[in-house]
């Protein structure tokens, strides 16, 4: 297996290249979708159906954007957490998912990115409804981590063999600096950050952070500047997605 960073729009999205199939983490904007195409074909010389499955790690339209169109032109199926559906649900939903997309393109100007689609759809609907720890459907190296803290249904993924973790939004890097996300809706403390030297998840009240700690102490410490598949923890440029290596 091996760990492809793609630039996306607002975050960098990976894919996960195995012999038969392609995994996308995660969903990524809808103005990604000609990113995935382009790379499939141009790079990885492959069809975009052979994606086979995306996560969406959460419903923030910059994760869950593109994997709907992907599902649509390539039949690409979707893992998400059992009730991300419900983040956008009803009238209050639907106003704060056009505050969120809006907001999602104001980073993207604010990067000087040039302007492109960010509107995604308000319901995913995937076809697989994940519990915590449960394994991915057709990749069951990977095995599901329900991390809620930035959303109420946030999850990281984990392949235990080649010691990843995907988390998504739950702790994101801006400029060399590791943070957590704003919102975070359990936070008690306005602290947190992995140290610098990348030894351990310092004090925090978020439970998608304790989590993880959780998660990570009992699995080896995070290495902040570890390489995935022979490459070094894939951060984003701007928010959301890091990858970590799990040293043991
Ligand atoms: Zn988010």
């Amino acid at each position: 297996m091996k760990i492809h960073s793609l630039n996306g729009y607002i975050n960098t999205l990976f894919i996960a290249e195995y012999e038969d199939y392609l995994l996308l983490l995660d969903g990524g904007s809808p103005a990604d979708v000609d990113l995935i195409e382009k790379f499939c074909i141009e790079e990885l010389n492959r069809p975009v159906s052979n994606i086979k499955l995306a996560i969406v790690s959460h419903m923030h339209p910059d994760h869950s954007g593109a994997a709907p169109i992907l599902r649509k032109k390539y039949g690409t199926r979707i893992a998400a957490y059992k009730n991300i559906d419900e983040w956008y649900s009803g009238p209050t939903g639907w106003f704060q998912h056009k505050l969120d997309c809006l907001m999602a393109q104001i980073v993207a100007v604010k990067h000087k990115t040039k302007i492109r689609k960010v509107f995604s759809k308000r319901i995913t609907g995937p076809d697989y409804l994940m519990s915590d720890m449960e394994p991915l459907p057709f990749f069951n190296d990977w095995r599901v981590i329900y991390t809620p803290g930035h959303t109420s249904h946030d999850i990281a993924v984990f392949n235990e063999e080649e010691k990843i973790l995907y988390c998504g939004d739950s702790i994101i890097e801006v400029r060399g600096r590791v943070y957590l996300p704003l919102p975070v809706i359990f936070r008690k403390k306005n602290e947190t950050l992995l140290q610098e030297d990348g030894g351990a998840w310092s004090g925090t009240d978020t439970y998608s952070a304790r989590q993880l700690h959780r998660f990570s102490r009992q699995r080896g410490d995070l290495c902040k500047d570890g390489k995935t598949s022979g490459g070094a923890a894939e951060q984003d440029k701007a928010q959301g997605s890091l990858f970590f290596n799990l040293v043991t």
